[in-house]
């Protein structure tokens, strides 16, 4: 399985290795969200939305992982879940 891509959907903007998101509000910990998945490793909250430093957009954390070869699969999942409903 491929690397996923991981960039700011609004900006395109990529995290760098020394990039840091503040637990905020929350412990204040600073750290690499994306090495965590968007979990503190301080105090184990859980980011479902990631702030972009560049842009200051906040987005769902998942938007910011791009799969190149899944994008058209996962389209085609959500239309076949709404067809059954
Ligand atoms: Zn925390
Ligand atoms: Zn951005």
């Amino acid at each position: 399985m491929r690397e996923p891509e991981i960039r700011c959907p609004q900006c395109k903007w990529r995290p760098k290795m020394d990039s840091r998101w503040c637990c905020n509000p929350g412990c204040q910990h600073e750290w690499n969200t994306f090495w965590t998945a968007g979990v503190c490793p301080a105090c184990a909250k859980a980011w479902i939305t990631t702030v972009c430093p560049s842009c200051h957009v906040r987005s769902p954390h998942k938007d910011w992982y791009h799969f190149p070869d899944d994008d058209e699969e996962v389209v085609k999942e959500e239309i076949a879940e709404k067809a059954d409903a």
